[in-house]
C-alpha cells in the first residue's frame, strides 16, 4: 500500500510534465478518478486503528482537494498555449449563439399608437426634446405665472429653454408653417419632475391635431373612439368628462372602461370602473392667434396620451419603472 503522502507526490510530478488535455485527462481519472489512486486510499481508511481514521481522512481529503486546482490551473495553461499557436479561427468549434432582441414593449405600443392614427390619416411629426419656453408654454396660452405650470414642472437649461414637458409644442410648431388642413400626430420624450409607482422623470406621449373648416367636438368624439376600439377592443366603452387644459375650450378627459375589471370595481380603477386615459379637446382660439390662423374660419381638436399608460394597461403592469430598469426578465416577455 503506498501512504498518501506517496500519491500526492507522484501525481504533481507527473501533472507537472502534462503538456495536452488528453494526458491530463488520464491523470485526472488516475487519480481523482472513482476507481483512481485517492479513491481507492480513501477505502482503506476504514481498515486503520479507529484513533488514526478522522487524521487519515482529513489528509487525504486536502490532497484531493489540492489535486483538483493543479488540473484545473495546468488546464487552464494548456488551453492558453493553444490559443495563442492557433491564429487561425478553429471552423470546428460550436458556433455562439445569437442572442435574438426584441422591440422594447414602449416602442410597440407605440408603434401601434401611430399605425392606428396613419390609418386615419394623421401624418406622423417629430419635435425637439430640448425646448423654448414659448413653444412650451406661451403658444400654448400658458403665459409665465400661469398656475398650469405647476402641474408640469421640469427640468430648466436656461430660463427661457426647457426640456419639453408634453409633446403639445409641436402643434403650434407645425401649423406656424402651414396653413389649414392639419392632420398630425407627434410621438416623442417628454420629460417632468416626477417619480413614484405611475410616474417617471421621463416618459412618451403621443399629441394628436386635427384643425380644418367646421371640425366639431363630434369628430373628435369619433376618431378618439375609434381609437379605443382597435387598441382595446371593440367593447370597450368611452366617457369624456369635462376637465381644463389651457390649450383646449372646452376640454375633456377621456376615460374608458376598466379593461381589468369591466367596470365592476377593481384596485387598478380604484373602484370607479373607469381608468383615465387620455387628455383632449378644441383647440383654444388663442393658441391659432399665436400662429396666425383665424379662428372664426378654423375649427380644430387636439388630444394627448400617455405611452407608458397605454402600455401599463394593455399589459397589465403596475409599475412604471419596470419599463426603465433594463430587466431582461420583465423586458423578454414582450
Ligand atoms: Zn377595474
Amino acid at each position: 500500500m503506498k501512504t498518501i503522502e506517496q500519491i500526492h507526490a507522484e501525481a504533481l510530478a507527473a501533472l507537472e510534465t502534462a503538456s495536452d488535455i488528453e494526458t491530463l485527462k488520464e491523470l485526472k481519472t488516475a487519480y481523482l478518478g472513482r476507481k483512481g489512486a485517492i479513491t481507492g486510499y480513501l477505502k482503506t481508511i476504514a481498515q486503520l486503528p479507529p484513533k488514526e481514521r478522522p487524521l487519515a481522512g482529513k489528509k487525504a481529503n486536502a490532497v484531493k482537494k489540492e489535486l483538483d486546482a493543479v488540473i484545473k490551473s495546468v488546464l487552464q495553461k494548456i488551453q492558453d498555449t493553444l490559443a495563442a499557436q492557433t491564429d487561425t479561427p478553429d471552423v470546428s468549434l460550436p458556433g455562439r449563439p445569437v442572442a435574438r432582441g426584441a422591440l422594447h414593449p414602449i416602442t410597440q405600443v407605440n408603434r401601434e399608437i401611430c399605425a392606428i392614427f396613419s390609418k386615419l390619416g394623421f401624418d406622423v411629426v417629430e419635435g425637439p426634446e430640448v425646448e423654448t419656453d414659448y413653444y412650451n408654454f406661451e403658444a400654448l396660452n400658458i403665459p409665465r405665472n400661469h398656475p398650469a405650470r405647476d402641474m408640469q414642472d421640469t427640468f430648466y437649461v436656461s430660463s427661457d429653454i426647457v426640456l419639453r414637458t408634453h409633446t403639445s409644442p409641436t402643434q403650434p410648431r407645425v401649423m406656424e408653417k402651414q396653413e389649414p388642413p392639419v392632420r398630425i400626430i407627434a410621438p416623442g420624450k417628454v420629460f417632468r419632475c416626477d417619480s413614484d409607482l405611475t410616474h417617471t422623470p421621463m416618459f412618451h406621449q403621443v399629441e394628436g391635431l386635427l384643425v380644418d373648416k367646421k371640425v366639431s367636438f363630434g369628430d373628435l368624439k369619433g376618431v378618439l373612439t375609434t381609437f379605443v376600439h382597435q387598441m382595446f377592443d371593440e367593447d370597450t366603452s368611452l366617457r369624456f368628462r369635462p376637465s381644463f387644459f389651457p390649450f383646449t375650450e372646452p376640454s375633456a378627459e377621456v376615460d374608458i372602461r376598466c379593461v381589468m375589471c369591466r367596470g365592476t370595481g377593481c384596485r387598478v380603477c380604484s373602484h370607479t370602473g373607469w381608468l383615465e386615459v387620455l387628455g383632449s379637446g378644441m383647440v383654444h382660439p388663442a393658441v391659432f392667434e399665436n400662429v396666425g390662423y383665424d379662428p372664426d374660419k378654423y375649427t380644430g381638436f387636439a388630444f394627448g396620451m400617455g405611452v407608458e399608460r397605454i402600455a401599463m394597461l394593455k399589459f397589465g403592469i403596475n409599475d412604471i419603472r419596470k419599463f426603465f430598469e433594463n430587466d431582461l426578465r420583465f423586458l423578454s416577455q414582450f
